[in-house]
């Protein structure tokens, strides 16, 4: 464990170490079994991930109403004929499916799609979910809980706050503020019927009010963190409710109660809204909303993922200035191998072993399989690099010190961050 690492070992002590490292992953759309079918899993959800519609639908002449009128089989049947049988399946979403069943056993050259139905419909969820994990390798896995979403809510309210069951405690939440802050002209509404005196005018009782329903729902998630994912023309500090609702409500609550407040921006919402959620696309932001959040609030931690390419070299350069920065994985559109590859590369240079690598963005639990295989493959081959530089200078490296950084950059610094006092 402690001898000297040489040219010769270090590309196998460097794998090793990778895919032996338990990660964390810090955000994706899963849930634990206890709140039951919104958890998405097997072949058809793998098949249909929103990826693969926007990839299928380049190549299919029907309207998209049409698609979305089939069932689920049908609509798994039509991509899978689409991208897996009429071409070559080598876009990331597409390698990814394949990667999956492969690593969960099955022949991926007999193309066998009734057959790999077959074996998910002999799975025992709760079993199946251990398998994930286990092949994953994950310790944690974060998850993205909306305390407006009337089957989620009622999970958390009967059966977690009630007492009456746990929460498999390998997952953990995430609190979504998506609706409270995007939506405000009809959150406060809701908010108004859940017993919150509030108004549309966001006066300092409505305030205080907002403030009230975050703090009772950190009290009942006990969430990692609170989140948002915000427009690509996003600005802050601006006149309007949103921006408001952060900075008096989001901001002073997560101070006090030390739970940092993750931005994920950069999405143009429903560029074509005909593909439900595959019409999404990028854009790129105006940084000065994050220098100003983290230079006016040196006390708050933020988590932060942006979705543009062009956005990832001064997000990195803000993360030099301020510690209260932690940028996180690399997203969606990003999570690809080219684009891992130099946004990863990047990070290192300027951050070191600051930084938390990756994230799944799951929306499919079988996702967890592939998404950790590749991000693995990919940041051992990175490190590799970053090693052989350092021992070119005569520096002399151990595995335990390898182990170290692989435990920080695959999700340890997210946890050493929530305990840092800013
Ligand atoms: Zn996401």
């Amino acid at each position: 464990m402690t001898q000297p690492i040489t040219e010769k070992t270090l590309q196998k002590t460097v794998e090793q170490v990778v895919w032996d490292v338990k990660a964390t992953d810090v955000h994706t759309h899963l849930y634990a079994p206890i709140f039951g079918d919104i958890l998405l899993w097997g072949f058809n959800e793998l098949v249909t991930y929103h990826y693969l519609i926007a990839e299928a639908m380049r190549w299919v002449d029907i309207p998209y109403d049409e698609y979305w009128q089939k069932t689920k089989v049908e609509q798994a049947d039509l991509i899978w004929q689409t991208l897996f049988l009429e071409n070559t399946p080598y876009s990331e979403a597409c390698r990814g499916v394949l990667t999956t069943l492969d690593k969960l056993g099955l022949d991926v050259a007999s193309r066998d799609i009734k057959g790999y139905r077959e074996y998910f419909n002999d799975k025992q969820l709760d079993e199946y979910v251990d398998e994930v994990f286990e092949l994953a390798n994950l310790k944690t896995v974060v998850m993205t809980n909306d305390p407006f979403n009337s089957k989620e809510r009622h999970v958390w309210l009967e059966k977690l706050k009630a007492g009456e069951q746990e929460l498999d405690p390998r997952f953990r939440a995430a609190l979504r503020l998506d609706m409270l802050l995007c939506s405000w002209e009809k959150s406060w509404h809701q908010l108004k019927e859940w017993g919150f005196d509030v108004t549309p005018e966001l006066n300092g009782q409505t305030v205080g009010e907002v403030q009230r329903f975050l703090r009772e729902w950190i009290q009942i998630m006990n969430p990692v963190y609170m989140a948002v994912s915000l427009t690509y023309d996003f600005m802050l500090p601006e006149k309007s409710a949103q921006s408001e609702l952060i900075e008096r409500c989001v901001i002073p609550v997560s101070r006090e109660m030390n739970v940092p407040f993750a931005l994920m921006v950069g999405v143009k919402r429903q560029l074509n809204p005909g593909l439900k959620d595959a019409g999404d696309g990028v854009g790129k932001m105006d940084m000065a909303s994050l220098d100003y959040l983290c230079s006016q609030y040196p006390h708050n931690k933020f988590l932060v993922t942006l979705l543009a390419r062009e956005n990832q070299h001064e997000l990195a350069v803000l993360a030099r200035k301020f510690r209260n920065l932690m940028p996180f994985g690399c997203w969606w559109f990003l999570n690809n191998p080219s684009l891992i590859e130099e946004i990863t590369s990047m990070r290192l240079e300027l951050l070191g072993n600051s930084v938390i690598l990756q994230h799944s963005d799951a929306r499919v639990l079988d996702q967890l399989i592939y998404k950790w295989a590749h991000s693995r493959q990919l940041i051992a081959e990175i490190l590799v690099r970053k090693y052989q530089d350092v021992m070119a200078t005569g520096w002399v490296l151990t595995e335990a010190e390898i182990r170290q950084d692989v435990e920080k950059l695959m999700g340890g610094n997210l946890w050493s961050f929530l305990e840092r006092k800013l």
